[in-house]
């Protein structure tokens, strides 16, 4: 099987992970800019870190043949201090025409604040801007629904944003439909406990096949699972789904939405 990892915090892992995703199928991987499991301190952090994901992650994933492709923001949770969001808003631009960069994430809501819509509304504008593909990260849990809807208002409001160019990721049942029927792509996660299991995926899947979905690990420093994609697939398999239908969505979907960038380079295959 082949397939595409569209969302996974390489910078976390170790390089064994990189060889089980490449064992496995794995054609390509796509890292949105994340929080780092502590609050940054200063603007210099975030040169860091993007110089991190656009230059030394895709020389790490080139040993093991897979292109490393990534997102750019300051994540939600950083939102808070609206002055160093301005900061490294205003820097991003300088980032934005690196070979490896796909757009403008994970930006979108952690605990629907509001600080938190204010620098959501300022990424969506400079995806807008600078025609740059979107990548959107929902709340948890209880807020997940509100902030999705949150999310949904604010895009469906910006006449410049085209649904078509926007992936609302960690849908779950009960945000998927509202997100598809905006005409945005959806992303399911699969995580060990929190999100989606590769049981419930594969329900989700079921019932909105043929749609504009895709999986992920969204792997990271926390208790996740860079194989969840490949276990979510024989999962399917087991369902009798067969390796069309899965390959559509692991790997066809993952190319249709990212290749809208220019930059993403379909796979020759490893
Ligand atoms: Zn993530």
């Amino acid at each position: 099987m082949r397939y595409i990892e569209p969302h996974a915090h390489m910078v976390s892992r170790v390089t064994d992970d990189y060889q089980a995703m490449v064992l496995a199928g794995c054609q390509a991987v796509c890292e949105p800019a994340f929080w780092a499991g502590f609050d940054r301190g200063s603007v210099a952090g975030f040169r860091d870190y993007f110089d991190q994901i656009t230059l030394h992650e895709p020389k790490r994933a080139a040993k093991y043949l897979l292109p490393h492709y990534c997102w750019l923001c300051i994540n939600p949770k950083e939102s808070e201090d609206t002055v160093l969001a301005d900061d490294v808003l205003a820097v991003i631009p300088e980032y934005l025409d690196r070979p490896n960069v796909l757009g403008i994430g994970e930006i979108g809501l952690n605990k629907n604040s509001r600080n938190e819509l204010a620098v959501f509304e300022k990424h969506v504008d400079l995806a807008a801007r600078h025609g740059q593909l979107i990548l959107i990260h929902t709340p948890h849990l209880e807020d997940k629904r509100k902030g999705t809807r949150l999310i949904l208002d604010v895009l469906k409001n910006e006449k410049r944003i085209d649904p078509g160019r926007v992936l609302i990721d960690h849908v779950e049942e009960h945000t998927v439909r509202m997100v598809l029927d905006g005409g945005f792509w959806g992303g399911i996660t699969l995580y060990p406990e929190s999100k989606c299991t590769a049981a419930r995926a594969a329900d989700i899947l079921e019932i909105y096949s043929g749609c504009n979905l895709w999986m992920n690990s969204a792997c990271d420093w926390g208790h996740s699972d860079p194989l969840a994609v490949p276990k979510a697939c024989l999962e399917l398999r087991k369902r009798g789904h067969s390796a069309e239908e899965i390959d559509r969505i692991v790997y066809s979907n993952p190319v249709r939405f990212l290749s809208q960038t220019g930059k993403f380079n379909e796979p020759c295959g490893l």
